[in-house]
């Protein structure tokens, strides 16, 4: 049987960071990377916009500004950002001030989705330097934690530490492993929300700040900001029922592409439930399958100038007349998001709005469209036994999928702060 001192499961940033970092203090150590996909790293190959700051991306139950910073300025070292200016913002920020809401002024590179796949590139060439294994196409599917053995759709692996990296979308996968090692897990957050799409014009607050973070009341934020060549797109996921459901997300290519005019950016309520519903898993699926019954099987889309007049968007709405540009995606169905979305998260979502349109007049123009569902799935956060993310003896959980990160540089981060738990056992 195949043995290695540390297997990996997930060439995500997690994944990387957790490889890189062992085998930088640890040269000899010999490593095992696994991906289900073909092409490498999940999360860099998307739009690519890397956060540096703390507590973007770092969820607060695991993070604090010390430990974030020790670790980015780790992650630094195999990423090399380059920090995008930003310009004329303190008027925002002081608009932003009055009304109560926060424009956090973060350290941000972006390469877009063509950019992030030159990088991914470079840093499986850099992997191949080293005494590191890939293995593409190859799913984990169980484990022996008794005989300290991964089982994969090809074989088994021996391994002296497991390190569980297989992000969001690997959330079955990761309960499956919770689920047969008994580890106990908490799951009551979700983010739920909309993308916003409209023209850069009435959204000029991305020329001089690229992913502008505003905080508002009630746990209310912006997220994922995209310009220049930049597109709403639609994920599909399935539920633990095994049915499927659309989250609507969004990305651009680098700046090297011919601008389309447009913006999109997502704006998400994050809502923490208590008993006896505790599962924000299970709330997010059956709120993506109310979209599925409402919009035919298709994300819904609206116009706010329908919105504010209270009626459903139709294809008319859609049809160059009074509006000026075209959905970017195209595939969602025209409707009333209020028939959707829950009473109070709609609340919150339409407040917010309105007071990001009185900090940046315009963004509501009744041309803009709103997207509904987004929605942000944190898996369940397993109990970890010690700071480094263990989760049971000899088994890390990092990245997206566990709940330590919700970003790029973040999951990177928690993929090294793993690994600094496991070196202290060689
Ligand atoms: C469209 C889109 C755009 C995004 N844009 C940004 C952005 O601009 N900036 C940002 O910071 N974040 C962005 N994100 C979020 C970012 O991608 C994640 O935060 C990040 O990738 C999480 O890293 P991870 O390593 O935990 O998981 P992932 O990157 O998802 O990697 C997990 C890997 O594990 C593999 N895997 C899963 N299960 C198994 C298994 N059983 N066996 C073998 N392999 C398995 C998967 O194939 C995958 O390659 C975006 C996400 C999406 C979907």
């Amino acid at each position: 049987m195949d043995t290695f001192d540390c297997l990996i499961v997930g060439t995500g940033p997690a994944g990387l960071g957790a490889a890189f970092h062992l085998s930088d203090r640890h040269p000899g150590i010999k490593i095992l990377l696994l991906d289900k996909e073909g092409m490498t790293t999940g999360g860099l190959r998307n739009d690519c916009k890397m956060n540096f700051t703390f507590p973007i991306g770092f969820p607060r139950e695991y993070w604090d500004r010390k430990k974030a910073d020790e670790m980015i300025t780790l992650v630094k070292e195999h990423l090399h950002p380059r920090i995008m200016p930003k310009h004329n913002i303190a008027i925002y920020k002081q608009r932003a001030q009055r009304l109560g809401v926060e424009l956090i002024e973060i350290k941000q590179s972006h390469l877009g989705t063509d950019g992030g796949i030159v990088l991914i590139n470079e840093l499986m060439a850099q992997i191949q330097t080293r005494d590191i294994e890939v293995s593409l196409r190859e799913t984990m599917k169980d484990i022996d934690a008794e005989r300290y053995v991964a089982i994969t759709d090809k074989r088994e692996i021996s391994y002296k530490k497991l390190i569980l990296a297989p992000g969001r979308q690997g959330f079955s996968f990761l309960q499956t492993i919770m689920d047969k090692l008994d580890i106990p897990y908490v799951d009551n957050i979700v983010d739920i929300g909309v993308r916003i799409e409209t023209r850069e014009e009435y959204y000029p607050i991305v020329r001089d700040y690229y992913d502008p973070k505003f905080l508002f009341p009630d746990r209310a934020r912006t997220f994922c900001t995209n310009s220049g060549k930049a597109f709403v797109v639609k994920e599909k996921y399935q539920s633990q029922s095994g049915t499927h459901y659309f989250s609507v997300n969004g990305h651009a290519f680098s700046e090297k592409r011919n601008g389309i005019g447009l913006v999109n950016f997502a704006l998400l309520k994050t809502v923490g439930l208590t008993q006896p519903l505790a599962s924000g898993h299970t709330y997010g699926e059956m709120l993506g399958q109310v979209v599925m019954l409402m919009g035919g099987g298709k994300p819904i889309m609206q116009r706010v100038g329908d919105f504010r007049l209270g009626k459903r968007s139709k294809e008319e709405s859609f049809n160059k007349d009074l509006y000026d540009f075209e959905p970017t995606l195209r595939s969602s169905t025209p409707g009333d998001i209020s028939l959707a979305m829950p009473a109070k998260i709609l609340r919150v979502i339409w407040k917010s709005m309105k007071l990001l349109d009185t900090i940046v007049p315009g963004v509501m123009h009744p041309s803009t469209i709103i997207y509904y569902p987004e929605i942000k799935l944190y898996a369940n956060k397993p109990q970890f036994l010690d700071d480094y993310f263990q989760a049971a003896e000899d088994v890390y959980a990092i990245g997206d999928g566990a709940g330590t990160s919700r970003g790029i540089i973040a999951a990177w981060a928690s993929g090294i702060r793993a690994a600094i738990g496991i070196l202290n056992d060689f």
